[in-house]
């Protein structure tokens, strides 16, 4: 965790199930969240500086800000359309 995590949140105040700061609830990070690099701690939880909610952040998918969890890059062969024309009327 950097340095500066001590100070991140200042002015931030716990509340019932995270912390209020800037006048929004924020909630603790999930376990997909464990290794990004937005992580800062907080009167011993962690959080986000990022989104104030991580959970809904990967409720739809990867979070697209997480640092540790890179985009699945499906390799795909280029294929000539005229190419494969002329070898499907060969029957190859
Ligand atoms: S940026 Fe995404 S992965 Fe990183 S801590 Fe925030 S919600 Fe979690």
């Amino acid at each position: 965790m950097a340095e500066n995590a001590k100070n991140y949140f200042e002015g931030a105040a716990p509340a019932d199930e995270g912390m209020l700061y800037n006048g929004v609830l924020c909630r603790p990070i999930i376990d997909k969240c464990q290794g990004c690099d937005r992580v800062r701690s907080f009167q011993e939880k962690e959080y986000c500086t990022s989104y104030p909610v991580p959970a809904g952040k990967w409720s739809l998918g990867r979070c697209n800000f997480a640092t540790h969890a890179k985009k699945e890059v499906k390799a795909q062969a280029k294929v000539n359309p005229l190419k494969a024309s002329k070898r499907a009327s060969k029957g190859k």
